[in-house]
């Protein structure tokens, strides 16, 4: 049976979120689960979405009655998956820096989600404000063991730069999800970059013209070291059309 991860998009018009360097906490919370969902669908994870679109759970007018409502739906559609974990995404404000994961309670699954963002912040040089524990925080009172993050501080222009950055979006999102499936106990599988796939520069055809030049070459050399660079070049014209190193 395939595993169940739940992906809680934080907040949901009318509540927007955070605010801040131009951006809505509702949309980049979005965005940020939509590239974590691309991942673990093509580890064969089954999905489930709280909110699927810009708006909130609740129809209510009022606000604060909204937000409560909306929250409790949530929870509602974490309870009935019967998932494997919850996760839901959010952006820090209030004047902080960095990256933190907040629980009910801490156990193995959290540190796994927590751990692999760990090493990534590190490497970007993000303020890792480790992992808290939150008893009063709603969604993570539902059933499923769950985990909110708060990515990086919206109101922080330094931390908002980096998340504009596709190389910090995409490597973010790739190790939430390691975590997430570390935590569930699914082996990651990094995504190839079809763009990266090593093509042989030479035809074998004309590799083989060269090396017959090159062959004659080193019957006329009359020193060991012309010789044996002779030989090397042979070796880097056979490595060029994708064939075997003679030489060593
Ligand atoms: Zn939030």
């Amino acid at each position: 049976m395939s595993k169940i991860v739940v992906l809680d998009y934080g907040h949901g018009l009318p509540d927007p979120g955070a605010c801040g360097c131009g951006l809505e906490e509702y949309k980049v919370a979005a965005e940020l689960g939509s590239a974590v969902k691309m991942h673990l669908e093509r580890h064969n994870v089954k999905v489930v979405l709280t909110r699927t679109g810009p708006y909130s759970l609740s129809s209510v007018r009022d606000l604060k009655q909204n937000k409560r409502e909306d929250l409790n739906k949530r929870v509602a559609i974490a309870n009935a998956a019967e998932a494997d974990l919850f996760v839901s995404f959010h952006l820090n404000s209030g004047g902080g820096t960095g990256y933190e994961t907040l629980c009910y309670s801490i156990d193995a699954r959290v540190r796994a989600v927590h751990d692999a963002v760990a090493e990534f912040l590190k490497f970007n040089n993000v303020k890792d404000r480790g992992i808290k524990v939150r008893t009063d925080l709603a969604v993570l009172k539902c059933k499923p063991k769950a985990v909110l993050l708060e990515c990086l501080f919206i109101d922080n222009p330094k931390d908002m730069e980096l998340m504009k950055k596709p190389s910090f979006f995409n490597g973010l999102t790739e190790t939430i999800a390691k975590g997430i499936l570390t935590a569930i106990g699914i082996k990651y599988v990094p995504l190839k970059n079809p763009g990266k796939k090593e093509e042989p520069r030479m035809k074998q055809a004309d590799a083989e013209k060269i090396i017959i030049y090159l062959q004659a070459a080193w019957k006329a050399a009359t020193c060991e070291d012309e010789k044996k660079e002779i030989g090397r070049l042979a070796d880097e014209v056979r490595a060029a059309a994708g064939m075997k190193k003679v030489n060593g």
